[in-house]
């Protein structure tokens, strides 16, 4: 509805902002709503160990359709659910989730799958929720270990309360998890926290990584963060590898693991199992 009275840009503009802030608050009904009715789902992206070429573990990424059929990424709707605390509830839910999916794939591989999940935590999920129980409490529910699964974090965790993310991230070290410091580069310049906390791998954003052959100065980034975490007795994990020369260059470099196009996107639960039967063989 434009006003046609006045010519200011104000009078322009504000039609939309009230339409973003409609929107905002339409997709938070309706991401409430997916969360109780059971509309999100898990996709799982293979992570590999780039000098084995073995396929080690799957990481949990959030997917959400609509009754219309509509499918939302994790950038549409993490920002929302953190804005409204929605996180909470999703974040709970995501934990459970990969858990009783590992449970699930172990029984019908007859065993361990011989793969851990790793599962994204949102620095306002950590400071809301008590995680570290209710990861126990999934974990005898479904008798796995805690060694089964990673927790990938950002630096944005560590801004605002960095000694209750360190006792958090001791307490969930103390159940087996690995601890992954996701996007690491992007965020935080203070690196004086990587010997307080218990951090076993750098995942190296995607940003210093894909297209990285082309760029001499992503290429410096790569080797500086893979040179900081061999120092500090860490693995590295490259994200967004694209390209077969890009994962061959990154395993010359000594880089641990990758993720990332080349070897597959984020794949619904069945392909993922799938795959992890072909590697039965
Ligand atoms: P992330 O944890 O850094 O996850 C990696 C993202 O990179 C995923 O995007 C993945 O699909 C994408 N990616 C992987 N390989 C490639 C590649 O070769 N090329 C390109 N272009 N992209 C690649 P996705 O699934 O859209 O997730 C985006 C972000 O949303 C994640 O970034 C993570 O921060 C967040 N997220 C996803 N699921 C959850 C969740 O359950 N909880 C929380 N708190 N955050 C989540
Ligand atoms: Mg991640
Ligand atoms: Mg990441
Ligand atoms: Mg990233």
């Amino acid at each position: 509805m434009k006003r046609s009275k006045g010519s200011g840009h104000a009078e322009a503009y504000q039609p939309q902002a009230f339409d973003i802030a409609r929107e905002q608050f339409g997709m938070e009904t309706a991401l409430r709503r997916a969360i109780d009715r059971g509309q999100l789902r898990l996709n799982y992206q293979p992570i590999y160990d780039l000098s084995s070429g073995r396929l080690v573990s799957f990481e949990a990424l959030a997917r959400w359709r609509d009754e219309a059929g509509m499918e939302y990424l994790p950038s549409d709707f993490i920002p929302v659910a953190e804005e409204s605390g929605l996180i909470v509830p999703l974040g709970r839910w995501a934990i459970e989730e990969a858990v009783r999916r590992l449970a699930e794939w172990d029984a019908r591989f007859g065993g361990d799958c011989g793969v851990k999940i790793a599962v994204n935590l949102s620095a306002i999920q950590l400071q809301r929720d008590s995680i570290t129980p209710l990861l126990q409490s999934a974990l005898t529910t479904h008798g796995l270990p805690g060694s089964r699964f990673t927790l990938e974090l950002t630096e944005s965790a560590l801004v605002t309360d960095p000694d209750r993310i360190a006792g958090i991230m001791h307490g969930l070290k103390g159940l087996g998890t690995t601890i992954a410091m996701d996007d690491f580069g992007t965020g935080y310049s203070n690196l004086a926290y990587l010997q307080k906390l218990p951090i076993d791998i750098l995942k190296i954003d995607r940003s210093f990584v894909t297209g990285m052959l082309a760029d001499r100065d992503k290429v410096a980034i790569v080797r500086a963060i893979l040179s900081l975490a061999q120092a500090l007795g860490m693995q590295t994990t490259a994200e967004g590898v694209e390209t077969s020369d890009l994962a061959q260059t990154l395993a010359a470099l000594g880089c641990t693991y990758a993720q990332g196009f080349v070897y597959a996107r984020p794949l619904e639960a069945e392909d993922a199992y799938a795959l992890l039967e072909t590697r039965r063989h």
